[in-house]
């Protein structure tokens, strides 16, 4: 079971993969977390180059390189880790996946969706995952619970993060079997009530 989190910045991911890997665990799984950018080792040099803070002054990295560099990351992640686990009858949990690049590099930047998607379908082999949980909320609101120093991505400025929120509502809107939608502004609780109920439906069938 391949299963990703999406959403923009702050809200909530990286708890509630983690509320889902003991969940899961709990119920006797195998569970590799693991994410995106820099979830192997040369996904961790990458994410260096595409995380440097503003504050380092560095050049900038043009659209099309951007997209590659997370195509690149994207890559090496599922060769190395997803596919393997998958292989061994792993759940996989990725904190962003695809749908990042297509809502960021796509529908922030001025690159078209159908290349992104292509490029990524290209690197990953056609590997989706089988659920895609979208944690949705007003951007604005989810950047003030950020806790660390703004990273060259996080400070893009409003404009680009809420053309990102609607880009990842729009794919969700385009494939409702893979995607489900929870309004991440409600509590950590009831976010994760939410996900228990929809890992329960899709285990047990
Ligand atoms: O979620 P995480 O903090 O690891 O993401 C790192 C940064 O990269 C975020 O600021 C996110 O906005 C950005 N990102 C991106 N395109 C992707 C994945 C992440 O712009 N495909
Ligand atoms: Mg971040």
């Amino acid at each position: 079971l391949f299963v990703s989190f999406e959403g923009v910045d702050g809200v909530g991911k990286t708890t509630q993969v983690e509320r889902l890997r003991q969940y899961l665990e709990s119920r006797g799984r195998t569970v590799l977390v693991t994410r995106e950018p820099g979830g192997t080792p040369l996904g961790a040099t990458l994410r260096r180059l595409l995380l440097r803070n503003v504050a380092e002054d560095a050049a900038d990295i043009a659209p099309r390189a951007e997209a590659l560099i997370f195509a690149a990351d994207r890559a090496q992640h599922v060769a190395e880790t997803i596919r393997p686990a998958l292989a061994r009858g792993e759940v996989v949990i990725t904190d962003r996946y695809l749908d990042s690049s297509l809502a960021y590099q796509a529908g922030g930047r001025e690159l078209t969706a159908k290349e992104i998607r292509d490029l990524s379908m290209w690197a990953t082999n056609g590997l989706l995952p089988a659920r895609t949980y979208l944690l949705d909320m007003d951007p604005a609101a989810s950047h003030a619970r950020l806790q660390h120093d703004e990273d060259r991505m996080e400070s893009a400025g409003d404009d680009f993060q809420n053309r990102t929120r609607r880009a990842f509502l729009d794919l969700a809107a385009d494939e409702p079997d893979r995607f489900r939608v929870i309004d991440a502004a409600q509590t950590v609780e009831t976010v994760w009530e939410r996900i228990r109920e929809d890992i329960d439906r899709l285990i047990d069938g």
